[in-house]
Order: structure tokens, then C-alpha cells, then sequence
């Protein structure tokens, strides 16, 4: 998926790919290796959700001033992106909306932290906790920017830019959660795990590798 920004011509990376390569690395290069792209129900319930927490504009109420659709870019981590909201209290406190449950693995974690990571760097501050809103229950979950989660979001970024330069889609590993994959149909991981052993062995090797 080609980065969508007034800095489409760098080489930052959607922080957005953070969620699809700690879903699937697979998943990820699928859609932005080889921009594949299916539609659903839920993709497209997604899609509008953001969409519209996309609108750019601010508002305030009390004492929290409100930022919708707020640009994001961290030259550290190379990435770049959007913010659905960020609220500041006065300190910087971003939130993510999703349209479904809060999922059992760090997919949107990984995405959110991310995106403090891009405004302590942007702002010059720090950034303790923001949010994800999730549509059901439609309840915020707060979410603390552990150390640990810190480090699983800048690995990720490192791992995500090592694959990109390398260019090679890696094969399916299938399991439970193919069922909640929008690529199912395209990605066949039954018929294409383990056919593509240069794949696999690439992908290993970019999230053993420490180096950038
Ligand atoms: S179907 Fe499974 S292996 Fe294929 S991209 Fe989706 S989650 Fe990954």
C-alpha cells in the first residue's frame, strides 16, 4: 500500500503496517508489498469509521482540546501516519478507534504506541497512556506505554523496514486466525505454507537481525 502522505516520496512507512505485521507478516506484505486489497463487511465498517474520525479539524471542551485526523511522523522509526484523535489535557493522549472487540494479541497496541512514539518525538514530550475506543463494547480501553510495549513497537518498525527492503512476501503459516483475515481468499495458506522456503527464511532473518 503506497504511503498516502505529503512525504510519500521518503522512505517513512505507514505506522498502519505495524498492525498487519504483528497480525501476519504475510498479511502485511500482501498489502504493502504487493497491494492487495479485499474488501468486507468489516474492512469496510472500518474504513468509514475512520473516515470519519479522519475529518481533520479540533475542538475543545473544558479544559481538553480535541484533534482529529492529526498528521504523525517519527524520523527515528520511520513511520508516518494519522491520528484518529489526539486530545490534549494539556499532555498529549492519542486514540485509536476500531470498529470491532479488543483482540487477544497486541495488534492495536503496537498501533497506538506507535503513535505516541511519533508525537514525543514530534512534541518533544512524554507520553504515559492513550487509548483505543472499540465499537463493542463502545468503551475506551486505556492502555499504558509499558517499556515493554515500547520495545515490541520499535522492533516491529525495524522488522517492517527490513522486509520492505527486501521485498519478498513470505509464506502462509495457518492458523485459527486465518479466519479473521480479509485475505483469506487471496492468500490460500493452506495450498501456499511452506512452498516458499526463501520467503521463510527471510522473514526469520529480519526479526532475528538487530541492525536496521
Ligand atoms: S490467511 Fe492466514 S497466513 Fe494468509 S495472510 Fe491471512 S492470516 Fe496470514
Amino acid at each position: 500500500m503506497a504511503v498516502s502522505t505529503p512525504e510519500a516520496d521518503d522512505d517513512a512507512l505507514p505506522i498502519s503496517g505495524l498492525q498487519h505485521l504483528a497480525f501476519c507478516p504475510r498479511q502485511w506484505a500482501l498489502i504493502h508489498l504487493e497491494q492487495v486489497w479485499v474488501e468486507n463487511v468489516r474492512t469496510a465498517e472500518g474504513r468509514l469509521l475512520h473516515e470519519r474520525a479522519d475529518l481533520s479539524g479540533e475542538s475543545r471542551r473544558a479544559s481538553v482540546r480535541t484533534v482529529r485526523g492529526m498528521w504523525l511522523r517519527s524520523e527515528r522509526l520511520r513511520l508516518t501516519g494519522r491520528a484518529d484523535i489526539v486530545e490534549f489535557r494539556p499532555a498529549p493522549y492519542p486514540v485509536e478507534y476500531k470498529r470491532g472487540k479488543s483482540k487477544p494479541n497486541d495488534c492495536d497496541t503496537v498501533q497506538l504506541c506507535a503513535q505516541a512514539l511519533c508525537l514525543e518525538e514530534m512534541l518533544e514530550t512524554a507520553i504515559e497512556r492513550g487509548a483505543i475506543f472499540y465499537g463493542s463494547p463502545r468503551r475506551r480501553l486505556e492502555i499504558d506505554f509499558t517499556p515493554e510495549l515500547r520495545s515490541r513497537t520499535e522492533e516491529l518498525a525495524a522488522a517492517m523496514h527490513r522486509l520492505y527492503r527486501r521485498r519478498v512476501t513470505p509464506a502462509a503459516t495457518p492458523g485459527p486466525y486465518c479466519r479473521n483475515c480479509s485475505l483469506v481468499d487471496v492468500c490460500l495458506p493452506e495450498a501456499t505454507s511452506h512452498v516458499d522456503a526463501a520467503g521463510w527464511v527471510a522473514l526469520q532473518l529480519c526479526f532475528l537481525q538487530q541492525e536496521v
